[in-house]
């Protein structure tokens, strides 16, 4: 976008803002990518992340297109969860986005770069509404078994999460810590083999309000799977969530939704065609 004038009518397309979660919303892990066709009619994928040089996280080469076209006509916003470090390693289809959020809200990067003021503004909320990060990881230490945590880790100081074998998880230890957390100013997610502690400020909508008004965007689509994402849903125009995820299995709804039935990285294609079809300008 940036070096064209800035237009605000509604039928340019560039006045769409598409926010976006990533993992099991628009990239999927082999195992999240479940295909349900034979393997001779699976389709083919692009692989768009790797770690410890090993393949990662997926897309359909349908989906890769639809986004790159995407990312040419919105202000495309990759919308994240993951740290700065963990977005880095993820290299989509099309132009680099000029915004990204990270750390759930918590890092705005711009043109690839973290926004300090950004940063700073939410570090404060957080201390002002929130109890202190080493609270809640003194908590998870004494109540998470090793029997079942594979890793516990520290996202950029601002959240926790842990790593866990789902199998050998206790099916209350999630809801006990909900309880636990939520007077404390903090949220819990449970998203595949991770569980997430984050402080209830730290939220994408936050950080998509933020990157709206800069852009001065007239329109908002969204997309996310996870209870983390639903606030950032709440917060589009319009929204889609696909057939899996938390969402999905609290049958979770909103005005403004679009629950699909897809599930896995099919649901990740429909995702893009459904953003890629409400942005066009003939239905602004
Ligand atoms: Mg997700």
């Amino acid at each position: 976008m940036n070096t064209a004038p800035h237009r605000t009518q509604d039928s340019d397309p560039r006045s769409v803002l598409v926010a976006s979660d990533l993992d099991r919303t628009l990239i999927y892990s082999a195992a999240a990518l479940a295909l349900d066709v034979p393997d001779a009619e699976a389709p083919r994928l692009l692989c768009v992340e790797v770690y410890q040089g090993k393949p990662l996280s997926y897309l359909t080469e349908t989906a890769a297109a639809l986004l790159d076209g995407l990312a040419r006509t919105t202000h495309f916003v990759p919308t994240t969860t993951r740290t700065v470090e963990q977005y880095r390693r993820i290299h989509l289809p099309g132009p680099a986005a000029r915004h990204a959020i990270c750390s759930n809200g918590g890092q705005i990067l711009v043109n690839g770069e973290p926004d300090e003021e950004w940063r700073r503004q939410v570090t404060g909320r957080i201390a002002d509404e929130c109890a202190p990060l080493e609270e809640v990881r003194a908590h998870l230490r004494h109540t998470a078994d090793p029997a079942w945590l594979l890793k516990d880790r520290v996202a950029e100081n601002l959240f926790a999460y842990l790593v866990v074998d789902r199998a050998l998880l206790p099916g209350t230890w999630v809801k006990d810590l909900s309880a636990w957390a939520g007077p404390r100013g903090w949220t819990v997610s449970l998203q595949g083999r991770k569980i997430y502690a984050v402080p209830k400020p730290l939220t994408k909508s936050a950080a998509l309000r933020e990157v709206t008004r800069r852009t001065g965007a007239t329109r908002v689509l969204a997309a996310g799977d996870s209870l983390l994402d639903a606030d950032l849903l709440l917060a589009a125009d319009r929204s889609w969530r696909p057939g899996h995820g938390e969402l999905a299995d609290e049958g979770w709804q909103a005005p403004n939704l679009t629950a699909l039935p897809e599930r896995g990285v099919a649901a990740g294609e429909t995702i893009l065609r459904s953003l890629t079809r409400a942005a066009a300008p003939d239905r602004a």
